[in-house]
């Protein structure tokens, strides 16, 4: 595969940070006291009623409680007043309101964007869970079907493939248990992708491994330097939390993912208030919100978005004028990967979505029964393709 290289181009910054290190966060903020945690789990009972009225106004006044509530479907529209910054939350949230567009169904439109693809380069990008594999109650079981794994494996077949995911990357491995594929995990804080000397030379965190076949790959973690951080809070988050019922906190290898689908909305408060407090410890981490669920990440500039970035220039597409890539997810951590493609004018995101809502992508399938039948016809159009060729 070739494997040429070039300088990333940059996207929009997260949180701009002044004194950055290499890793674009606080040098004076680098050392981590002991001192700091653990929090008692006493403190926090199930309904909350141990928390003082004060702390409860913070989370309400903030508007986190109904970030958390409208973070995933049944959708309900922000409670008025509630536009205050909570200071380690990204508020960000999926955003319910009258200034959500319409975006049009890739399988509707998929001949406008194979027009696009016509004599291109084109590359596959996919999100996991709420794409490839259903929403479930329990991650654990977020597992995909047979037939979207051969649609995949189909896919892979004719173009570079590489799934981008929040959990930790041996997770995904293992649900997806495809080996021609690239894996991008904890929101692409670790990546394998095809051995580059150049990519080693260029990046300080990339370093030469081996797959699970033994074959030669370079390894990506910018976070590195993160993984006590974070072994730490996760245990310290399951800790404080093991009275909750239904919260499940899961430990992605370079992000922590609480998620409280399956716990009581009467409880909802008080994990909002946990996780505040333990990531208010750590002025190197900060929170986002998925679907029904509160990720704790590294203070770092790298996205969804940088991986697509970084994937493009390990395949060798960076310096091509003739790449066209899709993007299909349904998290807002996928829109800095739309926003990539749409800025770069290199392709279309693809929002996985049964409502609308504001999105960079281009395009929108309602669920990973669409997700599948979008790449089947990708497949087909591709050996249709060939074939057409072969007869000339
Ligand atoms: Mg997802």
């Amino acid at each position: 595969m070739d494997l040429k290289s070039s300088h990333l181009s940059s996207v929009p910054a997260e949180p701009v940070i002044p004194n950055k290190s290499r890793l674009g966060t606080q040098s004076s903020l680098l050392t981590y006291s002991q001192q700091d945690l653990p929090l008692s789990p006493g403190k926090y009972s199930r309904t909350g009623s141990r928390k003082s009225a004060a702390s409860l106004d913070d989370v309400r006044s903030n508007g986190w409680l109904d970030a958390m509530m409208a973070s995933s479907p049944p959708k309900k529209k922000p409670l008025k007043g509630s536009n205050a910054q909570f200071s380690s939350i990204d508020f960000t949230v999926e955003d319910y309101t009258s200034s959500m567009v319409d975006h049009p169904s890739a399988l509707d439109y998929f001949d406008k964007i194979i027009d696009g693809a016509k004599n291109k380069k084109v590359a596959v990008f996919l999100d996991y869970d709420g794409t490839l594999s259903p929403i479930v109650d329990n991650p654990d079981c977020a597992f995909m079907s047979e037939d979207m794994r051969a649609t995949v494996r189909s896919v892979a077949s004719y173009f570079p493939t590489a799934i981008i995911s929040g959990r930790s990357r041996d997770k995904v491995f293992d649900l997806v248990k495809l080996t021609d594929l690239y894996y991008a995990g904890s929101h692409g804080m670790d990546i394998i992708c095809p051995f580059s000397q150049t990519l080693s030379n260029n990046h300080p965190s990339c370093v030469k491994s081996t797959d699970h076949q033994g074959k030669e790959i370079t390894l990506f973690q910018p976070a590195t330097e993160f993984l006590p951080m974070i072994d730490e809070v996760f245990k310290t988050l399951v800790d404080i939390t093991r009275d909750i019922e239904g919260v499940k906190v899961e430990n992605h290898k370079f992000c922590v993912s609480v998620h409280y689908r399956n716990v009581n909305e009467n409880n909802w408060t008080t994990i909002g208030q946990i996780v505040h407090d333990v990531v208010k410890k750590y002025p190197r981490l900060r929170s986002t919100h998925g679907r029904k669920v509160l990720d704790i990440r590294p203070v770092i500039d790298w996205n969804k978005g940088k991986a697509v970035e970084f994937l493009h220039e390990s395949l060798g597409l960076n310096d091509r004028d003739d790449v066209f890539s899709i993007y299909i997810g349904d998290d807002k951590t996928d829109e800095d990967a739309f926003k990539v493609l749409r800025e770069s004018n290199r392709g279309y995101g693809i929002l996985v979505s049964s409502v609308k809502k504001e999105s960079n992508a281009f395009f929108s399938l309602e669920d990973p029964t669409e997700v599948m039948k979008f790449l089947q016809l990708l497949v087909k159009w591709k050996r249709q393709g060939e074939r057409n060729t072969s007869e000339l």
